[in-house]
């Protein structure tokens, strides 16, 4: 039997032995490519704390333990508890913590030692790119759906993969694709190809009037203020922190006339954007 079979068999082992059935809700569809596994492991670096969203069975954590000063594995569903508590034995450097990871404040383990490690699960992996947003860490190693992969790779408005994940990650990441996973390498097996992907923290230029612009108006979700005061707040305060003459309301007001966007948008939430509207909005800041 190769590597591949054996840990495909070792994954429908412990789930037959623990009566579990995966949850498609919670995006449960196991690793079980060793290949795969390591590839993501390998992206550990020397001395670093390595978070993982969704430790499963615990064959990633597993193989994370063995490279990483320390492990933080948070998974949202108990059921895994007898599996993951025999990983937490025989590795002393992993912690495992049962909660939804969107909810953990992660600014706690805040450091350029810090990376994140993850085969995301795919129905929080958008909400979890906003929480990487603007967060002080070395790397993120994310295994997604290959939409989000397209997403954050669409290089101008006109590709139609082109949307908020696109901004969001060229706003506050470099981004790579490392490389294309078949579907084959998940059981159960998803719709879909994932990648893996690769984020590093951008250095925020605050003189950098776009770019402070669109960090304000991520910074802000989900408060989800319109578009026109959500540009308006953020044209203020940019004036201030680079200590430009002072911007009053109006001035802020005719400012966002000049950039010609729409009434519509402008009385939309950021939230409320589709993609064209994104598109707009990005070209005129
Ligand atoms: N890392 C494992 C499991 C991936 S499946 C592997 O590679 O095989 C995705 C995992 O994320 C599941 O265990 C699921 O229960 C967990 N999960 C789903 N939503 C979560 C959330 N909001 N917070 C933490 N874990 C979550």
């Amino acid at each position: 039997m190769n590597s591949k079979d054996s840990l495909q068999k070792e994954v429908r082992d412990k789930l037959s032995k623990f009566y579990i059935k995966p949850n498609f809700d919670l995006g449960q569809h196991f690793l079980m490519d060793s290949e795969i596994v390591k590839i993501l492991a390998n992206e550990v670096r020397p001395n670093h704390v390595v978070i993982e969203i969704g430790s499963g069975l615990g064959q990633l954590t597993e193989e994370l333990a063995k490279r990483a000063d320390s492990i933080i594995s948070i998974e949202i569903d108990n059921r895994f508890k007898p599996i993951l508590s025999q990983i937490v034995q025989r590795y002393p450097n992993v912690e495992i913590k049962y909660a939804d990871a969107l909810k953990v404040d992660l600014h706690e383990y805040e450091s350029q030692n810090l990376q994140i490690v993850s085969s995301l699960p795919y129905q929080i992996s958008e909400a979890f790119m906003h929480k990487l947003a603007g967060l002080d860490f070395d790397c993120a190693i994310l295994l997604v759906g290959k939409r989000l992969s397209y997403a954050i790779q669409a290089e101008n408005e006109e590709d139609p993969s082109f949307g908020q994940m696109t901004i969001l990650s060229q706003t506050f990441f470099d981004s790579e694709v490392i490389r294309i996973v078949s579907k084959k390498c998940f059981y159960p097996q998803p719709k879909t190809d994932s990648a893996i992907i690769s984020l590093t923290p951008k250095v925020f230029d605050k003189t950098n009037k776009r770019d402070f612009l669109l960090r304000y108006l991520f910074k802000d979700l989900p408060k989800s203020p319109l578009i026109k005061n959500a540009i308006k707040e953020g044209l203020i305060e940019f004036h201030k922190i680079n200590e430009l003459e002072n911007l009053s309301q109006n001035d802020a007001r005719e400012v966002i006339l000049v950039m010609k966007l729409s009434e519509n948008l402008l009385n939309k939430s950021f939230q409320q954007l589709n993609n064209l509207e994104i598109g707009s909005l990005s070209k005129s800041l």
